[in-house]
C-alpha cells in the first residue's frame, strides 16, 4: 500500500479534520467519547449539551447520582453501563489523578469505559500526543483497500504506526472515518464516487 498517496488523496478531500464531538476540555471529550459507543456523534452532542450544563467537569460529574446521569444520557443507549463508567471515571480522576485527566495510554486505560481506541482519541485530539484510534470505519476501509488483513484493532494500530509518521496519525484516523461515513459505507460502498478507487483491492476484485 502506498500510504503516502492514501493519506494525500483523503487529505485533498477532507483536509485537517476536527473531532465532531463537541467539548471544551479533556474531561468533556472523555465523557463524549464514552457516550459515543454505538451512538452517532450528533446524538452525543445533543446529550452532552444537557449533561455538561449540569456537570461540566470531573468534580461535578462525580457528585451526581448514577441514576441521574443515566436519565440524562438515555438517548445514547447503553445508559446503565455508560452512566456507571462516567461517574466511576470522574471519581477515579479525582482520587487517583489529582482531578486532572491523565495523558498516557497506560493511565487513561485504567479509567472505566476507556479502551485503547478512546484513549487514542484523547491523546490526539486534546493532548497533541500522536494516537491512531481504530474504530469500525478505520477497520473496514483499511481492509477493503488491502492495506491490512486483520480485524484486530491493536494489530491495525501497530501497522499504521509503522507506516505513517506520528504527526499524521490522528488526522489519518479522522480521514478514514470521514470517508467511511461519506462514501465507503458498511453496506454499499459508493466506489464510483471514491477518490481511492484505483488503489482499492475491493474495487479491483469487484471489477474483474
Ligand atoms: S473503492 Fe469502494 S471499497 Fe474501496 S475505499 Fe473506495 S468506496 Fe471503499
Amino acid at each position: 500500500m502506498d500510504w503516502q498517496q492514501l493519506y494525500d488523496r483523503l487529505y485533498a478531500v477532507y483536509g485537517d479534520c476536527v473531532c465532531p464531538l463537541v467539548h471544551d476540555s479533556p474531561f468533556q471529550l472523555l465523557a463524549a467519547v464514552m457516550l459515543s459507543a454505538q451512538c452517532r456523534d450528533e446524538r452525543v452532542n445533543q446529550v452532552t449539551e444537557k449533561l455538561f450544563a449540569l456537570a461540566p467537569d470531573a468534580p461535578a460529574m462525580a457528585a451526581l447520582d448514577v441514576a441521574q446521569i443515566a436519565e440524562i444520557i438515555k438517548p445514547c443507549g447503553l445508559h446503565g453501563t455508560k452512566s456507571k463508567n462516567l461517574q466511576g471515571a470522574a471519581q477515579m480522576i479525582l482520587d487517583r489523578f489529582g482531578g486532572v485527566v491523565p495523558q498516557t495510554m497506560e493511565e487513561l486505560t485504567q479509567l472505566p469505559g476507556i479502551g485503547r481506541k478512546s484513549a487514542n482519541v484523547l491523546l490526539g485530539n486534546v493532548f497533541d500526543i500522536p494516537g491512531f484510534p481504530v474504530d469500525t470505519h478505520v477497520k473496514r476501509l483499511l481492509n477493503r483497500l488491502g492495506a491490512v488483513k486483520s480485524d484486530d484493532p491493536e494489530k491495525i494500530e501497530r501497522i499504521v504506526n509503522k507506516a505513517v509518521v506520528p504527526e499524521r496519525w490522528t488526522n489519518f484516523s479522522h480521514l478514514l472515518i470521514f470517508h467511511g461515513r461519506a462514501v465507503c459505507h458498511a453496506g454499499k460502498p459508493e466506489c464510483d464516487k471514491c477518490t481511492l478507487c484505483d488503489m482499492c483491492a475491493f474495487n479491483k476484485r469487484k471489477n474483474k
